[in-house]
């Protein structure tokens, strides 16, 4: 594919990385290139330097970089009406609440801005729940270790990773976590101040681990026994990632309550809380709300995101791809010395190579030969490239790790 043109007066990698390094707050550990521009899967450094993106912002960009229907819809948009905020009503996310929720199977939906705000949605929303059930002494909710659930306060003390907490105590109370997969040591730790369960079907930054078998219907009949909430973080497996709409619907299941964001706006930023109808009616008018929440530009992406999403065999493709490379990458693992491969996982285009050592240079020794992924946890290399990417070229990712993990 032909490079697009780069503007003739941009700065190249060193002096962008060099003034990032003067103004940014220096909060994030950053791959030393600046990206000015994207087709499809390819993105272009500022040298002119072209890569296979198998991250895609993060599991964002699922119809991959400048989608045509995605810019003409976000540009007819911008030149019809950009922000009218939640005083008013507005067509783009009335349209996106119907498509939605109609996908799901949950039939309300709130707008946000990301992932953190759409979980804060589900924890307001619990607490909300209980204080209206006339049993506020339930506020306590239960994820799990090694789970992410956000930035914010509240949802970092819900994300069960100690390193994320570090110097930010006193954190909000009504947060715990227990190991992932074991029913048995959820019902055991379920108290009279429990109130929900939230839960991500694949823990994505936890090191793409899936969630084993029975285990999300096992907090299904548990939550109903209990009379508590089943929450799933859909933030990184919605929007077809997993190959089928919603994670969640890998286990034959129904939660309470579902958050959105990464894939919906394609890279505009837009998330979202879906729920029961039943719960709904806790978050009335004046509880909780959200300024740019669903702005029209974000949403008018999004109904497009949806729509390709939901055309005929979109997502039976995206399960035949993920299903292609993870046998590529364990014939790989087969063909290279013992263990250093240590496990192949995912489902769908959200996957995981775990390999015997820290992963921080071979994503750097991957990106000089032109394949991006990034790190879940230390040693697991994620790939979670836009949905839209062909079998060949994850076959050419394929052999980019294949030569980059032989000389080791
Ligand atoms: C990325 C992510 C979040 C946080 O989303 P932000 O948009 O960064 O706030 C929450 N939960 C999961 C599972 C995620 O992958």
């Amino acid at each position: 594919m032909q490079p697009p043109p780069s503007p003739a007066s941009a700065p190249g990698n060193e002096p962008l990385i060099q003034k990032a390094k003067q103004h940014l707050l220096q909060n994030y550990k950053q791959q030393p290139i600046a990206l000015v521009r994207g087709q499809g899967t390819r993105v272009w450094d500022a040298d002119g330097k072209a890569y296979l993106d198998c991250i895609g912002g993060i599991a964002v960009c699922a119809m991959g970089h400048c989608h045509p229907e995605v810019v003409a819809a976000a540009k007819a948009q911008l030149d019809t009406l950009w922000h009218v905020s939640n005083v008013f009503y507005s067509q783009p996310q009335i349209d996106l609440s119907e498509q939605l929720t109609e996908w799901a199977g949950l039939p309300r939906a709130f707008f946000c801005n990301s992932g953190a705000e759409a979980n804060e949605a589900l924890i307001k929303l619990t607490r909300k729940v209980m204080k209206d059930r006339g049993t506020p002494e339930r506020f306590e909710i239960l994820s799990f270790e090694k789970g992410f659930h956000g930035r914010t306060l509240a949802t970092v003390t819900a994300t069960g990773q100690p390193k994320y907490h570090a110097g930010f105590e006193p954190l909000p109370q009504g947060f715990r976590h227990l190991p992932y997969g074991d029913v048995e040591v959820v019902r055991r730790a379920i108290g009279p101040s429990t109130a929900a369960i939230l839960v991500e079907p694949i823990q994505g930054e936890g090191g793409v681990r899936m969630a084993p078998p029975g285990f999300l219907q096992g907090l299904r009949a548990l939550c109903d026994e209990k009379g508590l909430l089943l929450l799933v973080d859909e933030v990184q497996t919605g929007m077809g990632r997993t190959g089928q709409p919603f994670g969640f619907m890998n286990h034959g299941i129904r939660p309470d309550a579902i958050s959105l964001a990464k894939a919906l706006g394609n890279g505009l930023p837009i998330g979202a809380m879906l729920c029961r109808e039943e719960l709904a009616v806790s978050l009335a008018p004046g509880t909780h709300g959200s300024t740019f929440g669903g702005n029209l530009v974000s949403a008018a992406a999004a109904n497009v995101v949806l729509r390709l999403l939901r055309q005929p065999g979109f997502l039976a493709d995206v399960q035949a791809k993920g299903e292609h490379f993870l046998a590529g990458a364990r014939a790989l693992q087969a063909s290279l010395p013992e263990g250093r491969i240590k496990a192949v996982r995912g489902l769908g285009l959200l996957l995981g190579v775990e390999l015997d050592r820290e992963v921080a240079p071979v994503i750097a020794k991957l990106r000089e030969a032109g394949l991006l992924v990034n790190a879940a946890g230390e040693t697991t290399l994620r790939f979670a490239p836009p949905l839209i990417i062909s079998q060949k070229e994850l076959d050419e990712a394929l052999g980019i790790l294949q030569r980059v993990l032989s000389a080791l």
